[in-house]
């Protein structure tokens, strides 16, 4: 844990006693703080007051003594409404902050040199943050991995000469960190997901950006216009920018061509990297990442080299086009993180014979952005609250059939798939719902691990 120095001596407010909120407080008041804390649910106060934080209901507390409010990730700042304990805090001139900024304020203190790279974008984030702490590692740098991908950054081992902090950051963890300023920011890319958290796409945009503008080095994809305008922005403030693409030779980046990784610069464009072969880095969306996590590594001052030799043993992300096995010549593909439809895209872009398990609990435009990816569905099993929205969109372009359940689902798709002998491209049956999970599943973690073990379990399954 980083015990946070901060705040000692001085009061502060936490708000969210889920997992990282209880860090957060463990941290400050390892730092010398005067923690309060609250939580709507009443399971979170008693686990919070069982260990050890002084736990009370902040509409009581006398605001002027609170020089914070800390709040967790997904108690609502602005949209839909804010939270009570916002306006509170705003009415009384508080300011409020999450635990990223806890941290960044604490590296800054205490060991300002100590690189710090963080990731954010609408999708990608978790693999490239993944990627980039893989490399690091493989490069044999002392590496802490966390923020939105899963560990909360506070818990990670304090800041040293020397180490590197890889974090994710959501864009709720931009919002809350009013002074982040990594040693290299990347933002990947933007589509339509979560507007309503944030109203408008501008103000998602802008929330985004915040990552990049207070980067030293500001890695930014140009694959879709509102990002690539946010490069010519960012630019213009005077930070350097390092323009990464999928497919777009750039004149001063890193962008991928036909699976070799690229390095551009105004003297020359040299091959630093080749994907060929490494199946954890399959498809347009992860040249996307490796050409992120090169250019970051690049920025770093790591040889290419190097980042080739880590990009060879990157073992990939569970439940992101994670092949779990085959049967024959036919894979099974867990890409259950894919959420959104952009991101089911990406998956459909990889393989040319789907028989593709979808559906869940719909976003709004479910799949009608995929038509172009159609005709590679050999057949869509589809499963949830969004099956019979996407038979209709489907209906006419590619067979689908009403599975209802993932185990009916798997059960068709193995036997269908099995079953088709034609020549040229290999079967795969592809887990990709374009949906959130929270209709069956509790998230997409369960679904995937669900999807999996069914897999697991057919016969002839082969790792
Ligand atoms: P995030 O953490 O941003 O949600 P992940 O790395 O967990 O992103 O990947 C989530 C899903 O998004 C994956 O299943 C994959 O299909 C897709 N994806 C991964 N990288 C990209 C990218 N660079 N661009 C678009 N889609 C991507």
């Amino acid at each position: 844990m980083i015990p946070v120095r901060v705040f000692a001596g001085r009061r502060v407010a936490v708000f969210g006693l889920g997992g990282s909120g209880l860090v957060s407080c463990q941290a400050l008041v390892a730092g010398g703080t005067d923690v309060v804390a609250w939580d709507d649910g009443e399971a979170s106060r008693l686990k919070a007051a069982e260990a050890g934080i002084a736990v009370r209901d902040l509409r009581a507390e006398d605001w002027s003594t609170i020089a914070a409010l800390v709040l967790a990730p997904g108690v609502p700042l602005t949209h839909p409404v804010p939270h009570w304990s916002v306006e509170l805090a705003r009415a009384h001139g508080v300011e409020i902050i999450g635990d990223v900024e806890l941290f960044v304020r604490e590296r800054r203190a205490t060991c300002p040199d100590a690189p710090l790279v963080c990731i954010t974008g609408t999708n990608g984030k978790s693999t490239t943050t993944a990627l980039i702490a893989h490399l690091l590692r493989a490069a044999g740098c002392d590496v802490q991995m966390g923020g939105n991908i899963g560990t909360a950054v506070l818990s990670l081992e304090p800041p040293q000469p020397g180490r590197h902090y890889v974090v994710e950051c959501s864009s709720f963890q931009i919002d809350t960190t009013p002074t982040l300023d990594p040693t290299v920011g990347i933002h990947m890319n933007l589509s339509e997901d979560h507007l309503d958290r944030h109203g408008t796409m501008e103000n998602y945009a802008a929330i985004k950006q915040r990552l990049v503008a207070g980067a030293r080095t500001a890695v930014i994809g140009i694959d879709d216009p509102l990002s690539s305008a946010m490069a010519d922005r960012v630019e213009q403030t005077g930070v350097a920018v390092v323009r990464i693409s999928n497919h777009l030779p750039v004149a001063h980046g890193v962008y991928a061509d036909r699976g070799h990784i690229v390095e551009a610069s105004t003297a020359a464009a040299t091959v630093i990297g080749d994907l060929t072969g490494i199946d954890s880095l399959r498809g347009a969306h992860n040249a996307q990442n490796a050409a992120a996590a090169s250019a970051a590594l690049r920025a770093l001052g790591f040889e290419p080299r190097t980042i080739m030799a880590g990009l060879r043993t990157f073992p990939g992300l569970a439940h992101r086009m994670e092949l779990v096995g085959r049967i024959g010549r036919v894979q099974f593909v867990n890409d259950s993180k894919a959420t959104n439809a952009d991101s089911t895209a990406q998956a459909l872009a990889s393989f040319e014979r789907i028989y593709l398990i979808a559906g869940g609990k719909p976003k709004s435009g479910g799949i009608t952005s995929l038509t172009s990816f159609f005709p590679r569905i050999a057949k869509a099993y589809l499963i949830g609250v969004a099956a019979e929205e996407f038979a209709a969109t489907l209906d006419g372009k590619a067979a689908t059939v009403i599975a209802g359940t993932m185990a009916e689902a798997v059960r068709l798709a193995s036997a269908d798939a099995c079953a088709d002998h034609r020549p040229g491209a290999d079967p795969v049956v592809l887990l990709s719902p374009a949906c959130a999970s929270y209709d069956q599943y509790r998230n997409f973690e369960l679904r995937g691990d669900h999807f999996r073990d069914l897999v697991l379990a057919l016969d002839g399954l082969s790792r």
